[in-house]
């Protein structure tokens, strides 16, 4: 492949892997463990790790705009099946 035809990433998108989310209860940082395609956004969810937090008490999702999300596009059918703890 040249090297030519390799696009540039658009500076301008979202990856959801450069995101920390943090717990505002329990102050650490939550893992990705589901991610759900949807009509116009993206819906990543994340949950706290730890036996402080219950994940249904402080599960965070994070909803990002389709046409912006660049990690949805580089994996476009993995869903977490593989997808979600790699890069
Ligand atoms: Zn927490």
């Amino acid at each position: 492949m040249d090297v030519n035809d390799v696009k540039p990433e658009p500076d301008s998108m979202i990856n959801i892997r450069d995101l920390s989310i943090r717990c505002g209860r329990c102050e650490t940082y939550q893992t990705l463990t589901a991610y759900e395609p949807g009509d116009g956004y993206n819906v990543y969810t994340y949950e706290c790790e730890n036996s402080t937090c219950r994940p249904e008490q402080t599960r965070t999702q994070v909803e990002v705009p389709v046409v912006l999300d660049l990690f949805a596009r580089r994996h476009p059918e993995s869903g977490c099946d593989g997808g979600c703890g790699t890069g």
